[in-house]
C-alpha cells in the first residue's frame, strides 16, 4: 500500500494531506511514475495508485524509508530504546531515554558511508539507519562499532503494508523495532564496570590481606604459648591397613599415636616469611626421654600450604587456623617401628573381631 509520494515541489507528502485524483499531482518515490490519489473512500484504506507503470515492492520500501527519515529528522524529541550492555561477564543496562534533538538530518555522511538521519541530541550525535529490507553491510556496522559512533537500527520491514498511524506510532516509540550498534552510553557503561571490577579485586586482596594479617597474629601467639608451656597437644595418627577376619576382608585403622599432651623442648623458629614459618622443637617422651624431633609449619595461605614439600620420614604438623582442643593436623609421620606397628594393628583387628561377635550375639 503506497501512502508516501512525492508532491510537485518533491516535498515527501502522506495520502492524507493531497488532493483527490489526479489534483495530488504526486510521483512515486520509487519509479516516479505518476499517481494518483485514492483518499475519499471511507471503507478502503486511502492510498496512492500508480497510473502507467506496475506498483512494485521498491517502490513502498523507497517511500517508507524516505518517509522514517524525513520524519525522525524533524521531531523536537526522541525516546532512545534502552541499552543493555555485556562486558567481562557484567551486564549493565541503561533503561529508555527521552532527548531533546537540537538539529536534524537527512542522508548524512560519515567517513566514506551515507548515513539515514543525523540526529544532534542532547546526549550528543546519534545517526539512525532505518532497515526496510537491506540489512547495514558488515563493514559499515564493523566501522561504526570501531570508531564509537552512537548508531540505532531501526526496522521497518513490517510496516510496508501498514497505515500511517502505525508507522507514526511505530517511530514514536522504536524501542520494539530497533537495536543499538553502538549505543549512546556504551563507553560511559563500558567505564562503569571496569570501575567496578576494579573495586571488587582491591577488595578482594584487601581480604585476602586482613586474613593472612590475623593468620600471622594466630601463630605468633599460639608459638608464644607453645614456648610458655612447654607442651603441644598433638593429634592421633592412624595407618590403614587390610586384613581378613574369618576370610572376609576389612580395611581397618591401625592407631600409632594417641591424641595427647607432650612435653617438648628446643623450640625454635627455622623460616619466619611472608607466607608462612616453620618451626621446629624436641619431643620428650613421658620419662624425659628424647624422642623425634617434630617440625610445625603455619601456612598463612592455601598456596603456602601447596608448596610447602614435606620432610620425608619426619613428624610435620600443620597448623589449622581453626578453633578446637587440638588445632594441628600431621601432614608427615615418621614410619613406626615394626614390632609397635604390629601391635598397633592386633588392637585394631582385636576390637573389630569383638564387636563382630557383639552383633552375632545381639541378633541372635
Ligand atoms: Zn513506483
Amino acid at each position: 500500500m503506497l501512502i508516501f509520494a512525492h508532491n510537485k515541489l518533491g516535498k515527501l507528502v502522506s495520502i492524507n494531506d493531497v488532493p483527490n485524483g489526479k489534483l495530488c499531482q504526486c510521483t512515486c518515490p520509487g519509479c516516479d511514475d505518476e499517481l494518483v490519489a485514492r483518499n475519499r473512500g471511507k471503507i478502503k484504506a486511502h492510498s496512492f495508485a500508480h497510473t502507467s507503470k506496475p506498483e512494485k515492492s521498491s517502490c513502498l520500501m523507497t517511500a517508507l524509508h524516505r518517509f522514517a527519515q524525513e520524519y525522525l529528522a524533524a521531531q523536537e524529541q526522541i525516546l532512545l530504546p534502552s541499552v543493555k550492555y555485556k562486558h567481562m561477564g557484567k551486564t549493565k543496562v541503561r533503561p529508555p531515554k527521552l532527548v531533546k534533538i537540537l538539529q536534524g538530518s537527512v542522508e548524512s555522511p560519515l567517513d566514506k558511508y551515507k548515513m539515514d538521519v543525523e540526529l544532534e541530541t542532547s546526549v550528543g550525535k546519534i545517526f539512525i539507519e532505518v532497515k526496510v529490507t537491506a540489512n547495514c553491510s558488515d563493514e559499515k556496522v564493523s566501522y561504526i562499532k570501531s570508531n564509537k559512533v552512537a548508531t540505532l537500527e531501526i526496522d521497518l520491514s513490517q510496516f510496508l503494508e501498514q497505515s500511517i498511524e502505525a508507522v507514526i506510532d511505530a517511530l514514536r516509540n522504536v524501542e520494539p523495532y530497533s537495536t543499538w550498534i553502538y549505543s549512546w552510553c556504551d563507553e560511559a557503561l563500558k567505564n562503569e564496570i571496569e570501575k567496578e571490577i576494579e573495586a571488587e579485586r582491591v577488595a578482594a586482596q584487601q581480604a585476602l590481606e586482613r586474613e593472612i594479617k590475623r593468620k600471622k597474629t594466630t601463630a605468633k601467639r599460639a608459638i608464644n604459648n607453645l614456648i610458655r608451656s612447654g607442651t603441644i597437644g598433638l593429634p592421633a595418627k592412624e595407618l590403614p591397613f587390610t586384613t581378613l577376619i574369618e576370610a572376609k576382608k576389612y580395611q581397618l585403622q591401625a592407631k600409632v599415636l594417641n591424641a595427647g599432651s607432650w612435653s617438648f623442648n628446643n623450640f625454635q623458629v627455622m623460616i619466619d616469611t611472608e607466607d608462612y614459618i616453620l618451626a621446629t622443637c624436641q619431643m620428650l617422651s613421658k620419662k624425659g626421654k628424647e624422642a623425634n624431633k617434630l617440625f610445625i609449619f603455619f601456612p598463612y595461605s592455601a598456596e603456602a600450604l601447596r608448596d610447602f614439600k614435606p620432610i620425608p620420614n619426619s613428624a610435620v604438623l600443620c597448623r589449622l587456623f581453626r578453633k578446637g582442643s587440638y588445632p594441628y593436623k600431621w601432614l608427615s609421620f615418621p614410619e613406626p617401628s615394626p614390632h609397635k606397628l604390629k601391635k598397633a594393628q592386633d588392637k585394631a583387628e582385636q576390637a573389630k573381631r569383638e564387636s563382630l561377635e557383639y552383633f552375632e550375639n545381639y541378633s541372635l
